[in-house]
């Protein structure tokens, strides 16, 4: 039986010679994987609602496991400027990917859903993705069962001071107890101040913020290894945005400096 629902693409992959798997983030079923036959054919009905980081409205028949199908489909949101902007492509290919590994196929997540859909929306309109990456990406850790503290010494409590954070402890330490871990991060103020307000944000409440590329670029390794340590995922999107950011640096030395 056909079931009509919505669903944002995540990624396709060709299947044998002429045939491809879809997944999709369907609003009603959660992320499934989907067969079609003969999409890799350039004239395919379907080509045009199957393009990565796109939403659609698609007629189709759905299995609780295994592979779904699709018979037709009708275009809801193309977020135009990710398509054509390489940078705003490769943070949303990268989110994508992040928020694909932290839900189980097929389960419903509605709120998941309206998440990823806003933070593509975002991306799509602003200038700059990195913020709405770094509030993703501390918003998501949860959902891997990571559970940092970024306001209170982990020894003392105290929110007081100089801050820095430990990997190891998963959270912050105090001026006083710094030496509790020697290979804690040796982040500035400056960058915990930052984490400590994004990690407090809802994406709604993102405003327009002035963070030096210094600075993001020191942020995301931390926020990077974090994903590697402590939740143990390493994404594709991840090497290829740090490769794109140090192209885009040889070929034209960016403007803003800071620490
Ligand atoms: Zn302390």
């Amino acid at each position: 039986m056909n079931e009509k629902f919505t669903g944002i693409v995540l990624f396709i992959r060709p299947h044998r010679e002429k045939d491809s798997l879809v997944k999709i983030f369907t609003h009603e079923y959660g992320t499934k994987m989907f067969f079609v036959r003969g999409l890799q054919s350039l004239n395919h009905p379907l080509k045009k609602h199957l393009i990565p980081l796109t939403e659609h409205e698609y007629l189709g028949t759905i299995h609780q496991q295994g592979l779904s199908f699709l018979k037709e489909g009708h275009t809801l949101n193309v977020f135009k400027s990710i398509q054509s902007d390489p940078f705003k492509q490769a943070h949303a290919a990268y989110l994508s990917q992040l928020i694909d590994a932290s839900i189980e196929d097929n389960c419903a997540d509605q709120e998941l859903f309206q998440i990823f859909k806003q933070s593509l929306a975002i991306v799509d309109q602003r200038e700059d993705a990195r913020p709405i990456q770094l509030l993703l990406q501390l918003k998501l850790l949860q959902r891997f069962g990571v559970q940092l503290n970024w306001e209170n010494c982990l020894v003392c409590g105290s929110s007081e001071g100089i801050m820095d954070f430990s990997m190891a402890h998963q959270g912050v330490l105090c001026q006083k107890h710094l030496e509790v871990d020697p290979n804690r991060m040796h982040l500035s103020q400056k960058q915990i101040k930052i984490l400590q307000l994004f990690s407090h944000l809802n994406l709604s409440q993102l405003g327009h913020v002035d963070i030096s590329d210094n600075t993001y670029r020191r942020i995301n390794e931390v926020i990077f290894e974090i994903y590697h340590e402590l939740v143990g995922i390493k994404l594709k999107g991840e090497s290829y945005l740090n490769q794109l950011y140090k192209v885009a640096d040889q070929l034209m030395p960016s403007k803003v400096k800071g620490s």
